[in-house]
Protein backbone atom coordinates (compact mmCIF):
# COMPACT_ATOMS: atom_id res chain seq x y z
CA UNK A 1 0.00 0.00 0.00
CA UNK A 2 1.14 3.89 -0.69
CA UNK A 3 1.89 5.74 2.10
CA UNK A 4 -0.07 8.80 1.43
CA UNK A 5 0.30 9.98 4.65
CA UNK A 6 3.92 12.01 4.43
CA UNK A 7 2.73 14.01 1.36
CA UNK A 8 -0.26 14.97 3.31
CA UNK A 9 1.83 15.82 6.99
CA UNK A 10 3.82 18.27 3.88
CA UNK A 11 0.87 19.87 3.55
CA UNK A 12 -0.36 20.71 6.70
CA UNK A 13 2.98 21.40 7.94
CA UNK A 14 2.66 24.41 5.48
CA UNK A 15 -0.97 24.68 6.47
CA UNK A 16 -0.01 25.50 10.35
CA UNK A 17 2.48 27.38 9.55
CA UNK A 18 0.48 30.01 7.24
CA UNK A 19 -2.14 29.41 10.49
CA UNK A 20 0.71 30.67 12.53
CA UNK A 21 1.44 33.82 10.73
CA UNK A 22 -1.96 34.82 10.34
CA UNK A 23 -2.55 34.36 13.90
CA UNK A 24 0.04 37.12 14.48
CA UNK A 25 -2.65 40.32 13.13
CA UNK A 26 -5.50 40.00 15.06
CA UNK A 27 -7.55 40.99 11.70
CA UNK A 28 -6.23 37.94 10.33
CA UNK A 29 -6.31 35.70 13.64
CA UNK A 30 -9.56 34.06 13.42
CA UNK A 31 -8.93 32.38 10.22
CA UNK A 32 -4.85 31.33 11.25
CA UNK A 33 -7.12 28.98 13.54
CA UNK A 34 -9.15 28.20 10.98
CA UNK A 35 -6.24 27.15 9.27
CA UNK A 36 -4.36 25.60 11.86
CA UNK A 37 -7.75 23.28 13.09
CA UNK A 38 -8.40 22.35 9.51
CA UNK A 39 -4.35 21.08 9.53
CA UNK A 40 -4.85 19.49 12.08
CA UNK A 41 -8.05 17.42 10.87
CA UNK A 42 -6.02 16.40 8.14
CA UNK A 43 -2.68 15.34 10.34
CA UNK A 44 -5.20 13.11 12.25
CA UNK A 45 -6.72 11.74 9.22
CA UNK A 46 -3.48 11.16 7.16
CA UNK A 47 -2.41 9.56 10.22
CA UNK A 48 -5.22 6.63 10.16
CA UNK A 49 -3.31 5.51 6.47
CA UNK A 50 0.16 5.07 8.40
CA UNK A 51 0.75 1.11 7.08
CA UNK A 52 0.03 -1.09 9.82
CA UNK A 53 -1.84 0.84 12.02
CA UNK A 54 -4.07 -1.27 14.25
CA UNK A 55 -6.74 -0.63 17.06
CA UNK A 56 -8.46 0.89 14.85
CA UNK A 57 -12.03 0.67 16.94
CA UNK A 58 -9.81 2.00 20.11
CA UNK A 59 -8.66 5.00 18.10
CA UNK A 60 -12.17 5.97 16.87
CA UNK A 61 -13.48 5.80 20.23
CA UNK A 62 -10.77 7.69 21.64
CA UNK A 63 -11.27 10.51 18.99
CA UNK A 64 -14.95 10.42 19.36
CA UNK A 65 -15.12 10.57 22.88
CA UNK A 66 -11.84 13.65 22.68
CA UNK A 67 -14.25 15.77 20.08
CA UNK A 68 -17.40 15.21 21.49
CA UNK A 69 -16.09 16.71 25.02
CA UNK A 70 -13.77 19.11 23.02
CA UNK A 71 -17.03 20.31 21.40
CA UNK A 72 -19.29 21.11 24.07
CA UNK A 73 -16.63 22.50 26.35
CA UNK A 74 -15.68 24.51 23.67
CA UNK A 75 -18.69 25.88 23.05
CA UNK A 76 -20.22 26.39 26.75
CA UNK A 77 -17.48 28.03 28.47
CA UNK A 78 -17.68 31.79 29.12
CA UNK A 79 -15.18 33.94 27.40
CA UNK A 80 -14.10 34.80 31.33
CA UNK A 81 -13.41 31.45 31.81
CA UNK A 82 -11.02 30.72 28.60
CA UNK A 83 -7.89 31.29 29.93
CA UNK A 84 -8.06 28.12 32.29
CA UNK A 85 -9.40 26.12 29.33
CA UNK A 86 -6.27 27.09 27.43
CA UNK A 87 -3.87 26.03 30.71
CA UNK A 88 -6.39 22.81 30.83
CA UNK A 89 -6.03 21.86 26.63
CA UNK A 90 -2.08 22.90 26.70
CA UNK A 91 -2.38 20.39 29.86
CA UNK A 92 -4.04 17.70 27.69
CA UNK A 93 -1.30 18.43 24.85
CA UNK A 94 1.20 17.17 27.27
CA UNK A 95 -0.76 14.00 28.85
CA UNK A 96 -0.82 13.01 25.27
CA UNK A 97 3.21 13.30 24.50
CA UNK A 98 3.59 12.00 27.87
CA UNK A 99 1.28 8.84 26.83
CA UNK A 100 3.09 8.60 23.66
CA UNK A 101 6.46 7.98 25.95
CA UNK A 102 4.82 5.53 28.21
CA UNK A 103 3.81 3.07 25.70
CA UNK A 104 7.42 3.55 23.54
CA UNK A 105 9.14 3.12 26.85
CA UNK A 106 7.19 0.41 28.05
CA UNK A 107 7.09 -1.55 24.74
CA UNK A 108 11.16 -0.51 24.24
CA UNK A 109 11.51 -1.82 20.83
CA UNK A 110 13.27 0.93 19.58
CA UNK A 111 16.73 2.26 19.70
CA UNK A 112 17.87 3.37 22.36
CA UNK A 113 18.81 7.09 21.26
CA UNK A 114 15.26 6.92 20.66
CA UNK A 115 14.10 5.44 24.06
CA UNK A 116 16.50 8.58 25.47
CA UNK A 117 14.47 10.88 23.40
CA UNK A 118 11.19 9.57 24.75
CA UNK A 119 12.58 9.65 28.69
CA UNK A 120 13.16 13.31 27.92
CA UNK A 121 10.11 13.96 25.82
CA UNK A 122 8.29 12.21 29.19
CA UNK A 123 10.02 14.54 31.85
CA UNK A 124 8.85 17.72 30.13
CA UNK A 125 5.56 16.46 29.37
CA UNK A 126 4.65 15.22 32.70
CA UNK A 127 5.79 18.77 34.19
CA UNK A 128 3.76 20.40 31.61
CA UNK A 129 0.21 18.51 32.54
CA UNK A 130 0.87 18.54 36.27
CA UNK A 131 1.73 22.06 36.27
CA UNK A 132 -1.02 22.93 33.86
CA UNK A 133 -3.53 21.30 35.97
CA UNK A 134 -2.38 23.78 38.98
CA UNK A 135 -2.53 26.75 36.51
CA UNK A 136 -6.44 25.72 35.69
CA UNK A 137 -7.33 24.75 39.34
CA UNK A 138 -5.37 28.49 40.51
CA UNK A 139 -7.42 30.27 37.41
CA UNK A 140 -10.96 28.86 38.40
CA UNK A 141 -10.19 29.64 41.55
CA UNK A 142 -10.70 26.50 43.51
CA UNK A 143 -7.36 26.47 45.15
CA UNK A 144 -5.73 29.78 46.69
CA UNK A 145 -3.98 31.79 44.08
CA UNK A 146 -1.29 33.33 46.30
CA UNK A 147 1.96 31.22 46.25
CA UNK A 148 1.62 28.11 48.44
CA UNK A 149 5.13 28.31 49.94
CA UNK A 150 6.35 25.60 52.82
CA UNK A 151 9.84 24.65 54.32
CA UNK A 152 12.63 23.68 52.37
CA UNK A 153 10.50 23.80 49.25
CA UNK A 154 13.23 24.28 47.03
CA UNK A 155 15.03 20.89 48.39
CA UNK A 156 12.63 18.72 48.47
CA UNK A 157 11.13 19.98 44.54
CA UNK A 158 15.04 19.00 43.98
CA UNK A 159 15.32 15.97 45.47
CA UNK A 160 11.64 14.88 43.81
CA UNK A 161 12.85 15.67 40.65
CA UNK A 162 16.34 14.48 40.98
CA UNK A 163 15.13 11.09 42.07
CA UNK A 164 12.51 10.76 39.31
CA UNK A 165 15.28 11.53 36.79
CA UNK A 166 17.38 8.97 38.30
CA UNK A 167 14.48 6.16 37.44
CA UNK A 168 14.41 7.32 34.06
CA UNK A 169 18.21 6.43 33.53
CA UNK A 170 18.24 3.35 35.75
CA UNK A 171 15.21 2.18 33.31
CA UNK A 172 17.69 3.26 30.21
CA UNK A 173 20.65 1.60 31.40
CA UNK A 174 19.43 -1.82 32.39
CA UNK A 175 16.11 -2.44 30.77
CA UNK A 176 18.15 -4.92 28.53
CA UNK A 177 19.54 -6.52 31.26
CA UNK A 178 16.72 -7.38 33.77
CA UNK A 179 13.22 -6.90 32.48
CA UNK A 180 12.38 -5.76 36.33
CA UNK A 181 13.71 -3.00 35.32
CA UNK A 182 11.36 -1.63 33.56
CA UNK A 183 9.00 -1.13 36.92
CA UNK A 184 11.80 2.22 37.85
CA UNK A 185 9.56 3.69 35.38
CA UNK A 186 6.17 3.76 37.99
CA UNK A 187 8.49 5.85 40.30
CA UNK A 188 10.13 7.50 37.17
CA UNK A 189 6.50 9.34 36.14
CA UNK A 190 5.13 9.76 39.77
CA UNK A 191 7.92 11.62 40.68
CA UNK A 192 8.26 13.85 37.45
CA UNK A 193 4.69 14.38 37.39
CA UNK A 194 4.89 15.10 41.32
CA UNK A 195 7.58 17.57 40.37
CA UNK A 196 5.37 19.34 37.85
CA UNK A 197 2.99 19.48 41.06
CA UNK A 198 5.18 20.80 43.29
CA UNK A 199 7.36 23.07 40.82
CA UNK A 200 3.76 25.14 40.44
CA UNK A 201 2.63 25.49 44.01
CA UNK A 202 5.09 28.56 44.86
CA UNK A 203 4.04 30.52 41.73
CA UNK A 204 1.25 32.63 42.28
CA UNK A 205 -0.10 36.10 42.00
CA UNK A 206 0.98 38.12 39.40
CA UNK A 207 3.30 35.87 37.99
CA UNK A 208 1.38 33.12 36.16
CA UNK A 209 1.48 34.34 32.54
CA UNK A 210 4.92 33.33 32.56
CA UNK A 211 4.37 29.88 34.00
CA UNK A 212 1.61 29.40 31.67
CA UNK A 213 3.50 30.11 28.59
CA UNK A 214 5.99 28.63 29.65
CA UNK A 215 3.87 25.31 30.26
CA UNK A 216 3.05 25.98 26.38
CA UNK A 217 6.56 26.02 25.61
CA UNK A 218 7.21 22.84 27.28
CA UNK A 219 4.76 21.28 25.49
CA UNK A 220 5.35 22.04 22.00
CA UNK A 221 8.83 20.77 22.67
CA UNK A 222 7.62 17.51 24.82
CA UNK A 223 5.09 16.92 21.14
CA UNK A 224 8.01 17.41 18.89
CA UNK A 225 10.45 14.95 21.11
CA UNK A 226 8.06 12.15 21.20
CA UNK A 227 7.36 12.45 17.17
CA UNK A 228 11.20 12.31 16.95
CA UNK A 229 10.74 8.80 19.17
CA UNK A 230 8.38 7.53 17.14
CA UNK A 231 9.14 9.08 13.93
CA UNK A 232 6.54 10.72 13.09
CA UNK A 233 7.45 14.13 11.33
CA UNK A 234 4.42 16.19 11.50
CA UNK A 235 4.03 16.00 15.08
CA UNK A 236 7.72 16.73 14.72
CA UNK A 237 7.44 19.78 13.27
CA UNK A 238 3.98 21.01 14.91
CA UNK A 239 6.05 20.51 18.02
CA UNK A 240 8.62 22.97 17.24
CA UNK A 241 6.09 25.19 16.14
CA UNK A 242 4.01 25.03 19.37
CA UNK A 243 7.55 24.81 21.07
CA UNK A 244 9.22 27.53 19.26
CA UNK A 245 6.23 30.07 19.90
CA UNK A 246 5.55 29.42 23.79
CA UNK A 247 9.31 29.98 24.26
CA UNK A 248 8.82 33.69 22.30
CA UNK A 249 5.65 33.70 24.27
CA UNK A 250 7.75 33.48 27.41
CA UNK A 251 10.24 35.48 26.82
CA UNK A 252 7.93 38.43 25.94
CA UNK A 253 6.13 37.98 29.15
CA UNK A 254 9.10 37.16 31.35
CA UNK A 255 10.06 40.78 29.80
CA UNK A 256 6.69 42.18 30.31
CA UNK A 257 6.57 41.12 34.24
CA UNK A 258 10.77 41.81 34.31
CA UNK A 259 11.55 38.52 35.73
CA UNK A 260 13.84 35.83 34.77
CA UNK A 261 13.00 32.48 33.57
CA UNK A 262 15.43 30.60 35.14
CA UNK A 263 14.13 31.68 38.12
CA UNK A 264 11.21 29.92 37.16
CA UNK A 265 12.92 26.97 36.83
CA UNK A 266 14.07 27.02 39.76
CA UNK A 267 11.04 27.69 41.72
CA UNK A 268 12.21 30.63 42.81
CA UNK A 269 10.24 33.00 42.46
CA UNK A 270 6.69 34.38 43.89
CA UNK A 271 7.78 33.86 47.25
CA UNK A 272 6.23 37.26 48.55
CA UNK A 273 5.95 37.86 51.96
CA UNK A 274 1.63 38.48 53.45
CA UNK A 275 1.52 41.93 52.92
CA UNK A 276 1.69 43.74 55.83
CA UNK A 277 1.92 47.61 54.41
CA UNK A 278 -1.10 49.64 54.88
CA UNK A 279 -2.16 52.44 52.65
CA UNK A 280 -2.73 56.05 53.40
CA UNK A 281 -5.33 57.94 51.97
CA UNK A 282 -9.10 57.36 51.20
CA UNK A 283 -11.27 55.81 48.58
CA UNK A 284 -13.55 58.65 46.94
CA UNK A 285 -16.38 57.41 45.30
CA UNK A 286 -17.90 59.24 42.56
CA UNK A 287 -21.12 59.29 40.22
CA UNK A 288 -21.78 58.23 37.01
CA UNK A 289 -23.06 61.87 36.33
CA UNK A 290 -19.86 62.88 37.59
CA UNK A 291 -18.11 60.58 35.26
CA UNK A 292 -19.61 61.98 32.40
CA UNK A 293 -18.79 65.60 32.85
CA UNK A 294 -15.01 65.03 33.49
CA UNK A 295 -15.23 63.40 30.66
CA UNK A 296 -17.05 65.73 28.00
CA UNK A 297 -14.53 68.52 29.46
CA UNK A 298 -11.02 66.49 28.95
CA UNK A 299 -9.40 66.89 25.63
CA UNK A 300 -7.41 63.61 26.46
CA UNK A 301 -8.81 60.68 27.48
CA UNK A 302 -7.10 57.05 28.16
CA UNK A 303 -9.02 53.78 28.51
CA UNK A 304 -7.42 50.98 30.81
CA UNK A 305 -8.89 48.22 30.89
CA UNK A 306 -8.40 45.00 32.71
CA UNK A 307 -9.93 41.55 33.92
CA UNK A 308 -12.68 43.67 35.52
CA UNK A 309 -14.01 44.70 31.63
CA UNK A 310 -14.08 40.69 30.64
CA UNK A 311 -15.22 39.61 33.80
CA UNK A 312 -18.33 42.59 33.39
CA UNK A 313 -18.46 41.89 29.08
CA UNK A 314 -18.04 45.31 29.29
CA UNK A 315 -16.28 45.37 26.14
CA UNK A 316 -18.89 46.75 23.74
CA UNK A 317 -20.21 49.40 26.19
CA UNK A 318 -16.61 50.17 26.20
CA UNK A 319 -16.37 50.63 22.34
CA UNK A 320 -19.82 52.39 22.04
CA UNK A 321 -18.05 54.94 25.15
CA UNK A 322 -15.23 55.28 23.10
CA UNK A 323 -17.07 56.10 19.97
CA UNK A 324 -19.16 58.32 21.54
CA UNK A 325 -16.31 60.47 23.47
CA UNK A 326 -14.23 60.77 19.71
CA UNK A 327 -17.54 61.85 17.83
CA UNK A 328 -17.37 64.55 20.52
CA UNK A 329 -13.56 65.57 19.45
CA UNK A 330 -12.10 63.81 22.66
CA UNK A 331 -8.81 62.35 21.85
CA UNK A 332 -9.25 58.45 22.93
CA UNK A 333 -6.62 55.71 23.53
CA UNK A 334 -6.88 52.41 25.04
CA UNK A 335 -3.54 51.69 27.10
CA UNK A 336 -2.73 47.77 26.86
CA UNK A 337 -0.37 46.21 29.64
CA UNK A 338 0.65 43.01 28.45
CA UNK A 339 -0.26 40.55 31.35
CA UNK A 340 -4.49 42.35 31.75
CA UNK A 341 -6.62 40.11 31.88
CA UNK A 342 -6.11 36.27 32.61
CA UNK A 343 -4.10 34.68 29.21
CA UNK A 344 -1.58 36.92 26.85
CA UNK A 345 -3.44 38.92 24.49
CA UNK A 346 -6.84 38.75 26.79
CA UNK A 347 -7.37 42.32 26.28
CA UNK A 348 -6.69 42.73 22.31
CA UNK A 349 -9.13 40.03 21.97
CA UNK A 350 -12.46 41.17 23.59
CA UNK A 351 -11.29 44.73 22.46
CA UNK A 352 -10.99 43.45 18.52
CA UNK A 353 -14.42 41.05 19.28
CA UNK A 354 -16.16 44.44 20.28
CA UNK A 355 -14.52 46.04 17.03
CA UNK A 356 -12.01 48.52 18.95
CA UNK A 357 -9.78 50.17 15.66
CA UNK A 358 -6.44 48.41 16.19
CA UNK A 359 -5.15 52.04 16.33
CA UNK A 360 -6.44 53.39 19.01
CA UNK A 361 -4.46 50.49 20.74
CA UNK A 362 -1.35 51.81 22.41
CA UNK A 363 1.30 49.57 23.96
CA UNK A 364 2.46 49.74 27.68
CA UNK A 365 5.48 51.98 26.75
CA UNK A 366 3.88 54.07 24.48
CA UNK A 367 1.01 54.65 27.03
CA UNK A 368 3.63 55.64 29.67
CA UNK A 369 4.62 58.30 27.67
CA UNK A 370 1.25 59.91 27.13
CA UNK A 371 -0.11 59.82 30.11
CA UNK A 372 0.84 62.94 31.85
CA UNK A 373 -1.21 64.47 28.98
CA UNK A 374 -4.05 62.19 29.83
CA UNK A 375 -6.99 64.55 31.04
CA UNK A 376 -8.73 61.18 32.64
CA UNK A 377 -7.76 58.00 32.92
CA UNK A 378 -10.62 55.16 32.82
CA UNK A 379 -9.25 52.26 34.56
CA UNK A 380 -12.09 49.63 33.75
CA UNK A 381 -11.39 46.53 35.96
CA UNK A 382 -7.58 46.90 36.45
CA UNK A 383 -5.84 46.32 38.69
CA UNK A 384 -2.10 44.78 39.44
CA UNK A 385 -1.15 46.49 36.28
CA UNK A 386 -2.13 49.81 37.02
CA UNK A 387 -0.53 49.20 40.86
CA UNK A 388 2.21 51.60 42.33
CA UNK A 389 2.71 49.27 44.62
CA UNK A 390 4.95 47.56 42.38
CA UNK A 391 7.51 50.09 42.25
CA UNK A 392 8.10 48.98 46.21
CA UNK A 393 10.72 46.67 46.68
CA UNK A 394 9.30 43.03 48.38
CA UNK A 395 5.44 43.75 47.28
CA UNK A 396 4.13 40.50 45.15
CA UNK A 397 4.22 42.92 42.48
CA UNK A 398 7.80 44.37 42.86
CA UNK A 399 9.45 45.20 39.34
CA UNK A 400 6.82 44.18 37.14
CA UNK A 401 6.40 47.53 35.00
CA UNK A 402 3.07 49.04 35.34
CA UNK A 403 0.90 51.29 33.28
CA UNK A 404 1.32 54.97 34.87
CA UNK A 405 -2.16 55.57 35.43
CA UNK A 406 -1.31 57.80 38.40
CA UNK A 407 0.62 60.21 36.71
CA UNK A 408 -2.41 61.07 34.19
CA UNK A 409 -4.26 64.35 35.65
CA UNK A 410 -7.31 62.39 36.72
CA UNK A 411 -8.03 59.12 37.45
CA UNK A 412 -11.48 57.32 37.52
CA UNK A 413 -11.35 53.64 38.61
CA UNK A 414 -14.36 51.17 37.78
CA UNK A 415 -14.65 47.74 40.20
CA UNK A 416 -17.53 46.65 42.10
CA UNK A 417 -16.28 47.26 45.39
CA UNK A 418 -13.45 46.20 48.08
CA UNK A 419 -11.90 43.70 45.81
CA UNK A 420 -7.91 43.33 45.18
CA UNK A 421 -5.96 42.55 42.07
CA UNK A 422 -4.90 38.87 41.07
CA UNK A 423 -1.77 39.52 43.23
CA UNK A 424 -3.89 40.43 45.98
CA UNK A 425 -2.54 43.03 47.42
CA UNK A 426 -3.86 47.04 47.98
CA UNK A 427 -3.65 49.50 45.23
CA UNK A 428 -2.09 52.75 45.92
CA UNK A 429 -3.44 54.02 43.23
CA UNK A 430 -7.17 54.24 44.36
CA UNK A 431 -6.44 56.17 47.69
CA UNK A 432 -4.50 59.07 45.84
CA UNK A 433 -5.99 62.83 45.91
CA UNK A 434 -6.75 62.66 41.60
CA UNK A 435 -8.27 58.95 42.23
CA UNK A 436 -12.16 58.77 42.44
CA UNK A 437 -14.23 55.15 42.57
CA UNK A 438 -16.93 54.51 40.32
CA UNK A 439 -18.90 51.29 42.11
CA UNK A 440 -20.39 48.89 40.25
CA UNK A 441 -20.36 46.11 37.20
CA UNK A 442 -18.46 47.82 34.69
CA UNK A 443 -20.87 47.21 31.97
CA UNK A 444 -23.51 48.45 33.87
CA UNK A 445 -21.52 51.74 35.05
CA UNK A 446 -20.32 52.15 31.49
CA UNK A 447 -23.88 52.12 30.62
CA UNK A 448 -25.00 54.75 33.10
CA UNK A 449 -22.00 56.97 32.07
CA UNK A 450 -23.02 56.78 28.07
CA UNK A 451 -27.17 57.73 29.36
CA UNK A 452 -25.42 60.44 31.23
CA UNK A 453 -22.97 61.79 28.57
CA UNK A 454 -26.47 61.77 26.27
CA UNK A 455 -27.89 64.09 28.28
CA UNK A 456 -24.78 66.75 28.10
P1 LIG B 1 -6.72 42.17 38.33
O1 LIG B 1 -5.48 42.57 39.04
O2 LIG B 1 -7.11 40.73 38.36
O3 LIG B 1 -7.93 43.05 38.88
C1 LIG B 1 -9.21 42.92 38.37
C2 LIG B 1 -10.09 43.98 39.00
O4 LIG B 1 -11.34 43.95 38.34
C3 LIG B 1 -10.34 43.77 40.47
O5 LIG B 1 -9.89 44.89 41.15
C4 LIG B 1 -11.87 43.63 40.61
O6 LIG B 1 -12.29 44.39 41.74
C5 LIG B 1 -12.36 44.19 39.29
N1 LIG B 1 -13.54 43.52 38.76
C6 LIG B 1 -13.78 42.19 38.68
N2 LIG B 1 -14.96 41.95 38.12
C7 LIG B 1 -15.50 43.16 37.83
C8 LIG B 1 -16.72 43.58 37.24
N3 LIG B 1 -17.65 42.70 36.84
N4 LIG B 1 -16.94 44.90 37.08
C9 LIG B 1 -16.01 45.82 37.50
N5 LIG B 1 -14.84 45.48 38.07
C10 LIG B 1 -14.59 44.16 38.23
O7 LIG B 1 -6.66 42.58 36.79
P2 LIG B 1 -5.49 43.18 35.89
O8 LIG B 1 -5.11 44.53 36.37
O9 LIG B 1 -5.95 42.98 34.50
O10 LIG B 1 -4.22 42.28 36.17
C11 LIG B 1 -4.12 40.96 35.67
C12 LIG B 1 -3.48 40.09 36.73
O11 LIG B 1 -3.66 38.72 36.36
C13 LIG B 1 -2.00 40.35 36.82
O12 LIG B 1 -1.57 40.18 38.13
C14 LIG B 1 -1.45 39.24 35.91
O13 LIG B 1 -0.11 38.92 36.19
C15 LIG B 1 -2.38 38.11 36.25
N6 LIG B 1 -2.45 37.06 35.22
C16 LIG B 1 -2.39 37.41 33.92
C17 LIG B 1 -2.40 36.44 32.95
C18 LIG B 1 -2.23 36.84 31.50
O14 LIG B 1 -1.68 36.07 30.73
N7 LIG B 1 -2.69 38.03 31.12
C19 LIG B 1 -2.56 35.09 33.29
C20 LIG B 1 -2.67 34.75 34.65
C21 LIG B 1 -2.61 35.76 35.60
P3 LIG B 1 -13.73 44.15 42.41
O15 LIG B 1 -13.75 42.72 42.84
O16 LIG B 1 -13.76 45.11 43.56
O17 LIG B 1 -14.75 44.45 41.38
Amino acid sequence: MIDITQPIYVLTIAAFVIGLIRMGNPATARSGILWAGIAMAFSIGATLFVPGLSNLVLIFTAILIGAVIGFIAARKVAIVDMPQMVAIYNGMGAGAASSIAAIELIRFGTSSFNLTIALVGAIIGNVSIAGSVIAFLKLQGWIRQKPIIFTLQQAANLIVVAVGVLFGILFLTHHSLLISYRSALIPFFILTIGYGFLMALPIGGADMPVLISLYNAMTGIAVGLEGFAISNYAMVVAGILVGAAGTILTLAMATAMNRSVVAILAGGFGKVQEESRTVSGNLKPISSEDVAVMLAYASTVAIVPGFGMASAQAQFKVRDLSDMLIAKGIKVFFAIHPVAGRMPGHMNVLLAEAGVPYDLLEDRDEANRAFQDVDVSLVIGANDVVNPAARIPGTALYGMPILDVDKSKNVVVLKRGAGKGFAGIENDLFYMDKTKMLYGDAQESISKVIQELKKL
